[in-house]
């Protein structure tokens, strides 16, 4: 991380876990366990199933700690059966959204077109996206991570002005790191997520490049955050299994004040 130019943002993904009850528990379990000065390393974020956006806004008063969501839909309003409009989460007091997670890629399949069009709305409305990228452990073994990177960033990012840009977080992803306990090296986290502010450069400029968060996702937890937070290029962290319990969190949070 390099905290000169941009901010440390460890954020969760709750995924499709933790009822209203439980979400209220586990935030007050992490407030309890979280020093006051860990706000100066890094901004916590949890982005929490729609349903425990209201319970967990409340619960984390008092606290610094930012409520985020998951998903969005890409049209301000209208016949759109069971989704849920940047607007929304916006007035709810929801800060974050998460677009283009794999798993809404793999079951869903979602695009990059489909996150260009959520990141505008997503701004437009005044949140701020978290958007994820990364490879295929196919791709990574015929060698293609740079350029599938690449290209999710720059269709996912078309037309989002040079102004608006620093509201973007980019969370580096391996899908074979996601959930299943096998979380790329420091090095290899390093060299994508630098070679992401490459891209960024091209696009906007090494003002804004430096200035944007890169966060790592895959498995991050307690033990390996010190390592792939002390990475010049990672930023933070997206954690999914481990921001499901106080102290592993908490832990990660921690390893940010390297
Ligand atoms: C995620 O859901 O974005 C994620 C990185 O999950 P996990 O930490 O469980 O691999």
């Amino acid at each position: 991380m390099n905290r000169r130019y941009r901010k440390t943002i460890i954020a969760g993904n709750w995924k499709m876990n933790k009822t209203p009850t439980e979400a209220k528990t586990l935030i007050e379990d992490m407030k309890q366990q979280l020093d006051k000065d860990v706000y100066k390393y890094c901004e916590l974020v949890l982005c929490v199933p729609f349903t425990d956006i209201q319970a967990a806004i409340k619960a984390a008063r008092g606290s610094k700690i930012a409520i985020g969501a998951q998903n969005m839909h890409f049209e301000k309003s209208g016949a759109f059966t069971g989704e849920i409009s940047a607007d929304m989460l916006k007035e709810m007091g929801v800060k974050y959204v998460i677009i283009g997670h794999s798993e809404r890629r793999q079951y869903f399949n979602e695009t990059d077109v489909d996150c260009n069009k959520k990141i505008k709305v997503a701004i437009a409305a005044g949140l701020r996206p978290i958007l994820c990228c990364g490879e295929s452990l196919e791709e990574r073994e015929q060698n293609v991570t740079m350029e599938v990177v690449r290209k999710q960033i720059k269709i996912a990012l078309r037309d989002v002005p040079a102004e608006d840009i620093k509201k973007v977080v980019i969370a580096y992803e391996p899908i074979w790191a996601i959930g299943t306990g096998k979380t790329a090296t420091a090095e290899q986290a390093g060299e994508v997520c630098s070679a992401i502010r490459d891209c960024l450069r091209e696009l906007y400029g090494a003002r804004a490049a430096r200035a944007i968060t890169v966060q790592y996702g895959g498995s991050m937890n307690a033990k390996n955050a010190e390592e792939l937070l002390a990475q010049p290029d990672v930023d933070g962290g997206l954690i999914g299994g481990a921001s499901l319990k106080a102290p592993d969190f908490v832990a990660i949070a921690n390893a940010s004040r390297q």
